[in-house]
């Protein structure tokens, strides 16, 4: 027996349509091949997607880290409405005050009582439990600037189909359609039967792209304590092009500090400079990464080539005819192998050889090494990452397998022209679809 559980009372808000798992599929079936026609609107083939709803519901929200109170609200509620037992977890911003609603992570499992009317006879005589084999987890927060939800053609009508309408906008791609994707896995897997309601569980979570504050109040949570015991897999969604990660880079951030004497630029000599103090430093770090280690450069391996240094912010000094009292730089490194301590040393010892009284402040970040993922999936092209991901901030027992997997590119997340396909959207489905099945066994 097929249902879908809830649509009726939640679609016609997200949908102008009213679509079920089956029409769905017919419908991807039967235009996915076929040239896209002008008389059909592209709103309407989102509105005839349960899945491409879902994603521009979210998108249509903006979620800019620590705002992320209303899409957990939508979430909550299209949760709720598809038979979700939903648990809430506040996660206050650092300096928050009354004024803001507050923020909070989403995790939630089906109601195994109301999933078991669909025949998922692996429940039967089954003790009910809250210990998911499966989690699968992505964010809900994006960066600035929130850029509104569009549809577009790239390529000439003539030469369209379906899955070439692009959707655009801040979120589409990192990280809101692994979020739509995720749930809509869960939904149809649930609906089918494929899945048994007490598998599975979903987690979305605040703060990733800021301070990864979200997963680590996850990870710290009775909730989780209570619930982890039983995980085979964590799946986290990011973007990787449809691709399995096989790893990803490690991340590291100093806040470097000098402090110098004001004085007239006139007479410099009367003061000492914390532009000149810091400046040589930076620039050695700002090579670090292209110096063999063997001459005192960053770690490198064959997995994740060469670290890298990014001297992301600069701020020095007050005016043009005044000797800086005061500069400070912040620089990110990506790491390509070594530990947070290796890198540190080799850090401190380049930035010493140029500042041999030691009168620059060194403030390191609580960064990690580079993430090995599974990638033991035999059909998915595998690939590596140099960004930084929750999966480091939440603890995993000995044993279960992490997975990164999600549509559409990094090279345009968090950009002007942040966007992704249909076909991608639907591709990933498929591919989180055998994903929960290969960690499930089944
Ligand atoms: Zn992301």
């Amino acid at each position: 027996m097929k249902l879908s559980l809830g649509l009726t009372s939640l679609l016609p808000i997200l949908c102008t349509a009213i679509v079920h798992d089956n029409d769905q599929q017919a419908i991807t079936g039967q235009q996915h091949a076929e040239q896209y026609h002008s008389n059909t609107k592209l709103s309407d083939v989102i509105a005839a997607s349960p899945l491409l709803c879902l994603h521009r519901a979210i998108c249509e929200i903006e979620s800019v880290t620590d705002d992320e109170f209303a899409v957990g609200e939508l979430l909550v509620s299209i949760l709720e409405a598809h038979n979700f037992t939903v648990k809430t977890q506040s996660v206050p911003p650092p300096n928050s005050n009354n004024s803001t609603k507050g923020r909070f992570n989403v995790y939630a499992y089906p109601d195994v009582s109301k999933y078991s009317s669909l025949g998922a006879s692996s429940i039967e005589g089954e003790h009910v439990t809250t210990k998911p084999k499966v989690l699968l987890s992505s964010h809900i927060d994006t960066v600035p600037p929130h850029i509104p939800y569009s549809l577009s053609l790239p390529k000439p009508e003539s030469k369209s189909s379906r899955k070439d309408i692009l959707i655009s906008g801040r979120g589409t791609v990192d990280d809101k359609a692994c979020v739509a994707v995720q749930l809509q896995t869960a939904l149809d897997l649930l609906s089918s039967g494929g899945v048994s309601p007490s598998d599975v569980a979903l987690l979305f979570v605040v703060g990733e792209e800021k301070r990864g504050d979200g997963m680590r109040a996850f990870s710290d949570s009775k909730l989780y304590k209570a619930t982890n015991s039983g995980y085979k897999a964590i799946l986290f969604g990011e973007p990787t092009e449809g691709k399995l990660a096989a790893g990803h880079k490690g991340i590291e951030m100093l806040t470097l500090k000098a402090r110098g004497k004001a004085a007239h630029s006139g007479y410099p000599w009367l003061g000492r400079s914390a532009n000149s103090m810091i400046l040589p430093a930076l620039t050695v770090l700002d090579a670090l990464g292209d110096i063999p280690e063997a001459e005192g450069g960053l770690p490198r391996s064959d997995k994740y080539g060469k670290s890298t240094v990014n001297v992301g912010y600069m701020q020095g000094g007050v005016a043009g005819n005044v000797v800086p009292e005061y500069a400070t730089a912040d620089i990110t490194f990506r790491l390509a192998g070594g530990t947070v301590s290796e890198v540190r040393e080799i850090v401190t010892h380049a930035v010493r050889k140029v500042d041999p009284e030691g009168l620059l402040e060194l403030e390191f970040s609580q960064g990690y090494g580079p993430v090995p993922l599974d990638a033991d999936v035999t059909g998915f092209d595998t690939i590596t990452v140099n960004y930084g991901t929750d999966v480091p901030n939440i603890e995993v027992k000995e044993g279960v397998k992490r997975y990164l997997y999600g549509p559409g590119s990094i090279l345009v997340a968090h950009g002007k022209d942040e966007g992704l396909t249909v076909g991608d959207m639907e591709e990933a489905l498929a591919g989180y679809k055998r994903l929960v099945k290969h960690a499930l066994e089944l």
